[in-house]
């Protein structure tokens, strides 16, 4: 059992990084910044280093650890395969504040993983950090820097308050930049799943995923390149209508509003209703929807267009004013 006094711990700051890749091959604790809160690492491939993390936190041993690596070529160290995806995903956030959590191999001790077949990854994203993994030459096991069950240090004083007389060096890199824990993203599933929100938000991973399953269970589809983005949508406010009755019905609701459709459509609303018509075939729709879109919202306060979702040669056409309309149809 450590006592307060057992270690005599010192702060230092990127000085001290040379010092503290040593005290890591020697298979000691040394406390560093990251840019989400500060990490008390330890060779992740050294079994009683890893207990030794698990001492200074009070931590419970089914908890997994976090491993740390300076780049993806050395990620390979720890797991058995890297997915497609996972190169996918650093491309766009690594370094940063998002873990992945994969296959572990052989190599990786099972004390680290808290007893599990797969490990979180992360290549976090400060120069102190990185520099430290890349000096010790192996991957740092590391969870937050703090006893079990306090709240996590984003300051090397806070680091202190926790650790001292218990690990010889926290390496000083200011106040710490996200400032919350790592997003951890589980890639061993069909669909990846969001184990904990974090700095990297559901709505980034969605621009390299199709789909992911956020912490509450839902299935989040991403929307196609573009598609987030309001497009096409007049300055007034519009609505699609699968028939001129339910278009006529929606009209009568509002005031100062306007029927666009084919000449058919419009054919078959009473002859008092304000309407504009976009011909009738799919080349000459296209030719006017614009134009007519730009000089009816400068007249009418309400757009009731016509649907054109179930007719295959309207696509094209479709496809735009499903925008213009947000997808409401009436
Ligand atoms: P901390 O070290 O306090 O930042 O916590 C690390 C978080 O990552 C914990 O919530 C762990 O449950 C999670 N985690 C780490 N490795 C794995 C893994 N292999 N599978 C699932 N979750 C993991
Ligand atoms: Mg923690």
């Amino acid at each position: 059992m450590s006592s307060r006094n057992d270690v005599k711990t010192i702060i230092g700051g990127a000085e001290f990084i040379d010092e503290g890749a040593r005290i890591l091959k020697e298979g000691g604790l040394v406390a560093f910044p990251t840019e989400t809160v500060y990490g008390l690492g330890a060779d992740a491939f050294n079994p009683q280093a890893v207990k030794d993390i698990f001492t200074a936190k009070g931590r419970p041993q089914d908890n997994p650890l976090i491993v740390h690596f300076a780049s993806v070529e050395d990620v390979k160290m720890a797991v058995k395969e890297i997915p497609p995806v996972a190169y996918k995903l650093w491309e766009r956030f690594s370094p940063g504040p998002l873990t992945l959590v994969l296959p572990k191999n052989d190599k990786l001790p099972l004390i680290t993983t808290a007893g599990i077949q797969t490990v979180g990854i992360r290549i976090p994203n400060h120069p102190i950090a990185l520099e430290l993994i890349k000096k010790s030459g192996t991957g740092i096991a590391a969870p937050s820097a703090n006893t079990s069950g306090r709240v996590s240090p984003t300051r090397a004083i806070d680091v202190y308050e926790d650790m001292v007389g218990k690990i010889p060096l926290i390496l000083d890199g200011g106040q710490t930049d996200v400032g919350i824990e790592s997003t951890v993203l589980d890639l061993t599933k069909d669909i990846p799943i969001v184990l904990r929100p974090g700095g990297v938000t559901i709505e980034m991973l969605t621009e390299v995923l199709d789909k992911v399953i956020n912490h509450k269970g839902e299935v989040i589809v991403a929307e196609s390149p573009g598609m987030k983005y309001k497009h096409y949508a007049p300055t007034c406010p519009c609505v699609g209508a699968r028939a001129p009755s339910s278009a006529f019905a929606e009209y009568c609701k509002h005031d100062n509003g306007v029927i666009v459709g084919r000449n058919s459509f419009i054919k078959a609303l009473p002859s008092d209703v304000t309407v504009a018509s976009l011909g009738e075939s799919p080349a000459e729709c296209m030719r006017n929807i614009f134009s007519l879109l730009r000089d009816l919202e400068k007249k009418y306060d309400y757009i009731i267009i016509e649907d054109f979702s179930s007719e295959a040669e309207y696509f094209a056409l479709y496809n735009r004013l499903k925008k213009t309309t947000g997808n409401v149809i009436v």
